[in-house]
């Protein structure tokens, strides 16, 4: 049986089931006789599980382990959040653990509202440190990771960050978890931790039961259960090659981008937080190929403002030093909602209104974000992006629009690049098949085969009972791919990239090289992977192969077909 969920990376994992209920039972509040008794027991919970962290902190084996219990003991050792939990003992004649949740409720309330990502992100940390003041406060033992003897799978309605904070997780080989997306701090330090991670499988903690043997891919994002012994045999295979594979990693970072044959790609990543900047400049990225500014506008209650916009793209392009910066402009929509955008409830999102056609009629909001991306500009290479484009309309609109943001900053003298270039994402049949009529009016066109492919063969990408027909190697949209870069081919100065998942997907990356796709833009966790697969492969001969997968009429043909090739190329390491 298959589960899908939200995919955290991290790689493929077997092992069995062991269930976290971390959820803390309901209590009542309980009165007591002695104030100042209950008060110093308070101080000592606090002393006891500050002194924790601190274990932790000395004996953490990652910098954002270090970092994460560093700010859980500052935050236990404030004065002022003890003064105000003795004041609540005090003033309600309370237990300790009313009065912490009350006044850890107020701080996590407090963070949730600030302007702020980083500081929002924390408020979820605030919970993390609540339950376990609570846990202490009741005398419940902490869950013990360290004394497990077999690999094991991770399975909870919601993993909190401090499980993740024992030192020896030897024997943690995935998560699994009904709550979460690839952006809490959980997932990031799943990710630093290297443990593959799936999120966000409703249920999945009630479904399962403990001690069950499954199989966990954090890169497809999804789980297995009832595995027989040649499945597992072959995943162990898999496992194994992953980790060969894994280990001759390192050595790419400080390679160009080339094929075998000395062919210059470029490898970027897909990002749009603060947080993932140290990650994408430890492996030597080419630049970022999709910002997904989204991030920058979910989870709040108001639009953020043009300063903090600029701020962060500027960051960003300061930190890349020259090397592109790729931002699209909003895509929302589809399954992004924001509580201050105004799209009513649609029968069918994906087809609603999204994206560029939401900012087209909102031309005020629009060119906020305009002008915090052309103010950037001024401090790196930055390149403007357009996303769900399905008409050369659409195109001369927005430029319309981008044309007064130019203005506007003009008559302020505030300056920006000029010459910023200007690209679409090719992600709706329409654009990919006119791909030559609209190439004249960009300077480069972004594939995105995540909306791509469900446009294309009309299937959810989010509805899992359909799953089965959304196929990177489907020949429509193969074809579809290949007119979109036969497109750009002769174009001086201009080029063709990929954003999709498509572009980390071994099999296709032969098939993309061979097509002449020049850039591959991927997760920061793939980057490496798939320069390391690229340097395996020679351009001419994948454009061979790619010939001959033009002729092939079926999406399991097509897989098959470069299965067989990428056991060549990629050798021991496929
Ligand atoms: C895509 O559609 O391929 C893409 C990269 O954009 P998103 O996944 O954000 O829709
Ligand atoms: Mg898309």
């Amino acid at each position: 049986m298959k589960y899908l969920g939200n995919k955290v990376g991290n790689g493929l994992a077997l092992g069995k089931v062991c269930i976290l209920n971390t959820k803390i039972p309901k209590l009542e509040t309980k009165k007591v006789e002695d104030s100042n008794k209950e008060k110093e027991a308070l101080k000592n919970v606090i002393e006891s599980v500050s002194k924790d962290y601190e274990t932790l902190e000395t004996t953490a084996t990652t910098n954002e382990i270090r970092q994460l219990c560093n700010f859980y003991k500052i935050l236990l050792n404030s004065k002022a959040l003890i003064t105000s939990m003795e004041e609540v003992i005090d003033k309600e004649k309370c237990d300790k653990i009313t009065a912490i949740t009350e006044v850890m409720k107020r701080k996590e309330e407090e963070l949730s509202l600030v302007d702020n990502d980083y500081l929002k992100m924390r408020s979820k940390d605030i919970e993390d440190v609540t339950n376990k003041l609570i846990r202490k406060a009741l005398g419940i033992k902490e869950i013990d990771l360290s004394s497990l003897t077999e690999d094991t799978i991770l399975v909870s309605e919601e993993i909190s960050p401090s499980i993740l904070l024992a030192n020896n997780l030897d024997h943690i080989k995935g998560i699994v978890s009904e709550i979460g997306g690839k952006t809490s701090h959980v997932a990031i330090l799943a990710s630093t931790l290297g443990i593959p991670s799936v999120f966000g499988i409703k249920e999945i903690s009630k479904t399962l039961t403990d001690g069950e043997f499954i199989y966990v891919n954090g890169d497809e994002g999804y789980i297995e259960t009832n595995l027989t012994t040649t499945k597992i045999n072959n995943i162990k295979e898999k496992i194994k090659k992953e980790a060969l594979l894994k280990a001759s990693l390192i050595a790419m970072k400080d390679k160009a981008s080339l094929t075998k044959d000395n062919k210059s790609l470029e490898i970027t990543a897909n990002a749009g937080e603060l947080s993932e900047l140290d990650k994408l400049l430890e492996v030597n990225i080419d630049g970022i190929g999709l910002f997904r500014t989204e991030f920058l506008f979910l989870n709040r209650s108001i639009p953020p403002t043009e300063d903090y916009l600029f701020s962060i793209y500027k960051t960003f392009a300061e930190k890349l030093n020259g090397k592109p910066l790729i931002i699209r402009t909003l895509d929302i929509g589809g399954d992004k909602k924001c509580s201050y955008i105004d799209i009513k409830e649609e029968k069918n999102p994906f087809l609603g209104y999204r994206a560029i056609r939401y900012c087209l009629d909102n031309k005020e909001f629009f060119k906020v974000s305009l002008r915090a991306i052309l103010r950037a500009s001024n401090y790196g290479n930055v390149k403007i992006m357009y996303p769900m484009i399905s008409s050369l309309e659409e195109i001369y609109r927005a430029n319309e629009i981008l044309d007064e943001a130019k203005k506007e900053l003009a008559d302020k003298n505030i300056p920006f690049d000029k010459d910023i270039k200007l690209g679409i994402m090719v992600e709706i049949p329409s654009t990919a098949v006119m791909a030559d009529l609209l190439i004249d009016e960009v300077d480069f066109f972004s594939i995105g085969t995540n909306d791509l492919i469900q446009y294309t063969v009309a299937v959810d990408r989010l509805n899992p009972t359909v799953s089965n027909l959304y196929s990177f190697y489907n020949p429509g949209v193969i074809r579809l791919i290949k007119n979109t870069i036969d497109a750009v081919k002769d174009k001086k100065d201009k080029f063709v990239g990929m954003c999709g998942e498509m572009a980390a997907d071994p099999l296709a990356i032969i098939l993309l090289v061979g097509l002449g796709l020049q850039e591959f833009s991927v997760n920061v966790s793939m980057v490496l992977k798939v320069k390391k697969l690229i340097s395996m492969i020679d351009s001419k001969e994948a454009s061979k192969i790619a010939k001959h997968v033009l002729t092939l009429k079926t999406a399991k043909e097509i897989e098959q077909y470069l299965d067989i090739k990428a056991k060549e190329i990629y050798k021991e390491y496929y």
